[in-house]
Formats: structure tokens, C-alpha cells, sequence
């Protein structure tokens, strides 16, 4: 029975101790709103816990006291906040599959009740206010850079923001419209397709080291957010390192 717990728990935790997981703070709360807002992409605000608090950039685990659905994987996952502190509720979004997390906020509703657990996770903003930032990020991977440039925005910064966002297809970009309009001088976004067959005014193709290059001024000082798969962290990670960017310089989230 033990082993089997720890083993579930392994699945969705990569890296944190079990002990340690049972010792992050839970709070009860419910569903406050479910939107579809892009293709197979799901948006999720939950009310936020009155004595709930995180820094842009971090996560939670999510869970469903009561699902409909369940299978033989843990029942929680991993989700990075979208949302920045300042607003109203806890943003959560994510791609749509046929797991039974996946179902059970597919189909979720008001008032449903949803355990939120942590916040953790170490990525963070530079303290130094003046340094640039850049976001290389591809599909869902977007979530935590929402929140760190919508923080960035109500702090009204005026450092340069650079946002590199690879998606598959114009129908499959989350939250396009908010990220483009932005209100920060010095803000810039740059959204990417790969798979795109139709029309499309913006760029195309992976973010390479041209792509990097032609969009970021401050090349060598810039902090870089790179959120996405395995795969696409590692790709990025190497063409950074290749253009000579410090270590120090680069933060990851790596959604497996
Ligand atoms: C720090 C962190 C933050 C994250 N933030 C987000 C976020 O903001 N948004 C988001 O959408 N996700 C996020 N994730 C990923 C998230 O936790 C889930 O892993 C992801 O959403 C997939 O969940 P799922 O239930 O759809 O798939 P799961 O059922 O968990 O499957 C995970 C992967 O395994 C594969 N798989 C499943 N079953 C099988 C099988 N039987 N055989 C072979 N392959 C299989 C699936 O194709 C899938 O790619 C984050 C992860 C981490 C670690």
C-alpha cells in the first residue's frame, strides 16, 4: 500500500522529496469559472484561498476531492499559475487529453470544489529591475510567463521584455490577444507557428538561434524563461549555451 502511494506520488513530482509533498500546504477552494480558449486548450479560475500567496512564476498541485473520473495515475498534476498576484483569481490553463484529471476540468463547473496545493517552484524575476527578461516558450508552456508579464505590467517596469512563443497552429495559441496587448513600452511578443497551413501574419518555424538573435538587443545580459516539454527545454538550453548566454542567466520549467 505504501509503496504504491509513493509510486504514484513519483509519477507527477519529479524532483520533490515524498516526505516533503505531504508537508506543502493544502487549501480547499472551489471552481469559480472554466472557458475553452483555444483549440483543445482549457482556461480554469479558481477562487482564490484568503491566505494563499506566491511569487509570478511558481506552481501547484491540483486536485479533485470529489472527481467523476478517475484511472491508475495520480489524481492531481502539476500546473503552473497564469495568473499574477494582484488579480482575482488563480488562472490555470491547460491542454485537454482523455487522462481522468484532464476530464474532471473538462467538465468542471462553478462552484466545484478543487484542492490547490504549494506554491512552489524557484523560478523567479530578477530583482534588479533594469535587467532585460526574455520568455522562450512553446504551447501551454506560456503560463508562467503570463504571470510574470502581467506582474511586470501592473509594476508598470520599464525594462525590455521580449516574449519568443512557438504554437502549432494559429487556433492552438493561448491567450493571444491578451499577450499582444500588453501595456509596457518595452514590451515585444513574438508568436511562432509550426504547423500553420493557412493564412498568418506572424512568424513561422521553431525559435532558432537567428530567430533569438534578430529579436533580443541585449543578447548576453538578458534573463531567459524557457518553459515548455523536455524536449523543448534541452533544444533551447543548447542554443542558448551556444550564444554564449551564462547559466546564470537561464531560468527552466520543465513540464515533462
Ligand atoms: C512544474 C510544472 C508545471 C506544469 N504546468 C503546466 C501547465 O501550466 N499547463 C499544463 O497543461 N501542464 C502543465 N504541466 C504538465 C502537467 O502536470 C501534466 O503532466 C500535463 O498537463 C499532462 O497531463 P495529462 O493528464 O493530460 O496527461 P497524463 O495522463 O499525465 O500523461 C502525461 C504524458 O504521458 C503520456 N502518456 C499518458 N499515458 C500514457 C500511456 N499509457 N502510454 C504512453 N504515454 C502515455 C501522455 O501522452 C502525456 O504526454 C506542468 C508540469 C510541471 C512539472
Amino acid at each position: 500500500m505504501c509503496v504504491a502511494q509513493v509510486r504514484k506520488i513519483s509519477y507527477d513530482i519529479k524532483s520533490i522529496d515524498v516526505k516533503i509533498f505531504y508537508m506543502i500546504a493544502q487549501y480547499s477552494t472551489t471552481v469559480a469559472q472554466k472557458n475553452k480558449i483555444a483549440e483543445n486548450t482549457y482556461q480554469l479560475l479558481i477562487t482564490k484561498p484568503d491566505d494563499f500567496s506566491f511569487v509570478p512564476g511558481q506552481y501547484v498541485f491540483l486536485d479533485f476531492p470529489n472527481p467523476i473520473y478517475t484511472d491508475d495515475k495520480p489524481s492531481f498534476r502539476a500546473m503552473s499559475i497564469a495568473s499574477a498576484p494582484h488579480e482575482k483569481y488563480l488562472m490555470f490553463v491547460m491542454r485537454g487529453s482523455d487522462s481522468a484529471f484532464k476530464r474532471n476540468v473538462m467538465e468542471s463547473n462553478e462552484g466545484d470544489p478543487i484542492l490547490v496545493k504549494g506554491p512552489m517552484g524557484h523560478i523567479a524575476l530578477p530583482q534588479n529591475v533594469n535587467q532585460p527578461i526574455a520568455f522562450i516558450v512553446a504551447g501551454v508552456g506560456i503560463t508562467p510567463a503570463r504571470a510574470m508579464i502581467k506582474h511586470e505590467e501592473y509594476q508598470k517596469t520599464n525594462r525590455q521584455i521580449t516574449l519568443l512563443y512557438a504554437s502549432r497552429t494559429k487556433n492552438s495559441i493561448a491567450l493571444y490577444d491578451e499577450l499582444r496587448n500588453i501595456s509596457l513600452q518595452n514590451y515585444k511578443s513574438i508568436f511562432t507557428l509550426t504547423r500553420e497551413e493557412g493564412e498568418w501574419e506572424g512568424s513561422r518555424g521553431r525559435i532558432d538561434a537567428e530567430m533569438i538573435r534578430q529579436n533580443i538587443d541585449d543578447i548576453k545580459n538578458t534573463m531567459y524563461y524557457i518553459v515548455g516539454t523536455k524536449i523543448f527545454v534541452e533544444s533551447m538550453k543548447e542554443i542558448l549555451e551556444d550564444l554564449g548566454i551564462e547559466r546564470n542567466n537561464m531560468q527552466f520549467d520543465n513540464f515533462g
